[in-house]
């Protein structure tokens, strides 16, 4: 069949890796109204995927932006699977979670691809990695597309569409609309390293630890400057604390081998990354953190 026409309509969703990402894609399908099957390999990531979508879900229904019955109708359309045959059989679209390495994303989608019906979409959430890469591995190049949703996904609006070398214009159309059942919005990208959100986002975060070097400004009124002055919501270091500067430089990293030398890291995030301070998931990075998360700098 080929893709350049797509005669159904996505009703079956089934997602990869129940982590931080998946879970939240899989929240937003099920609430969407796709039928939603969520894959792991570990059982214990399942159940709490399932137990955080819950929370999430009845949060909203406390905030007044879901009605009960969303709420429980979007439980009632998710399932999970520890079997991956199982969980893509009836799959109209698979989108791929799973920790950002190539290799295994590969395996992951060649396995798919033999389980999936024919028909099926794949997208992969990858945050840099190749799409036409991966598509290449699938067998189904026209039928693959990066979906880079966002954290935390049930709340950030944008899904960056991602076009491999041979993605087809109408799984892009497909995909747009599944996105927008979603309650998403979507802009759309050419395979590029660092997508628009990562390269630009890489730069200012990179640039704010410069200044900080340089003896600029402080961290505090860095931050300050960027969110009353630009309008930002967050300041670069309130950022990369949340990011984790361990990710955030391993970005910086593939960025700079792609991009060239605007990217080489800051020898001063490099320093914060050996001496442990990684952000808020250790309870310090730029800022340290009391018990009730507020960053203070030391
Ligand atoms: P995570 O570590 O929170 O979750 C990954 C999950 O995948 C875990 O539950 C793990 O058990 C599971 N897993 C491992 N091997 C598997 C396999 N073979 N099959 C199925 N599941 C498997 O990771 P994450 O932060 O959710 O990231 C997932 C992907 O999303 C990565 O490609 C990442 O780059 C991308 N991404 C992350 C963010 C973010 O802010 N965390 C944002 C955008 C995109």
């Amino acid at each position: 069949m080929p893709a350049s026409e797509i005669p159904f309509q996505v009703q079956a969703i089934a997602v990869l890796g129940a982590g931080t990402m998946g879970r939240g894609i899989a929240h937003v399908a099920a609430l969407g109204g796709f039928r939603t099957t969520l894959f792991d390999t570990d059982g214990q990531a399942l159940e709490r995927a399932v137990a955080s979508i819950d929370k999430n879900l009845h949060r909203g229904v406390e905030l007044g932006k879901l009605s009960e019955d969303a709420a429980t109708g979007a439980l009632g359309r998710l399932a999970t699977a520890r079997d991956l045959a199982a969980a893509v059989a009836a799959a109209d679209l698979v989108i791929e979670a799973v920790p950002e390495t190539m290799a295994l994303k590969v395996e992951t989608f060649r396995q798919v691809a033999s389980a999936a019906p024919a028909h099926a979409l794949f997208a992969s959430n990858t945050s840099a990695l190749s799409i036409t890469e991966m598509a290449a591995a699938s067998g189904r190049a026209e039928r693959f597309a990066g979906m880079h949703f966002f954290n935390p996904v049930h709340l950030m609006k944008l899904i960056e569409l991602v076009r491999g070398l041979e993605t087809s214009e109408a799984t892009l159309a497909t995909l747009r609309e599944v996105s927008e059942r979603m309650g998403k919005e979507v802009v759309l990208v050419n395979e590029a390293p660092g997508f628009v959100t990562s390269r630009i986002n890489a730069l200012i975060g990179n640039e704010a630890f410069r200044m900080l070097q340089e003896g600029v400004a402080s961290a505090e009124d860095i931050d300050k400057a960027l969110k009353l002055g630009l309008n930002h919501p967050m300041g670069p270091f309130e950022m990369v604390d949340l990011v984790g500067l361990d990710v955030r430089l391993s970005i910086l990293e593939f960025l700079h081998r792609a991009l060239g030398e605007a990217y080489r890291p800051n020898n001063l995030l490099v320093q914060h990354v050996r001496a442990g301070r990684l952000g808020r998931k250790v309870g310090r990075g730029v800022y340290e953190y009391d018990a009730e998360g507020k960053g203070i700098r030391k």
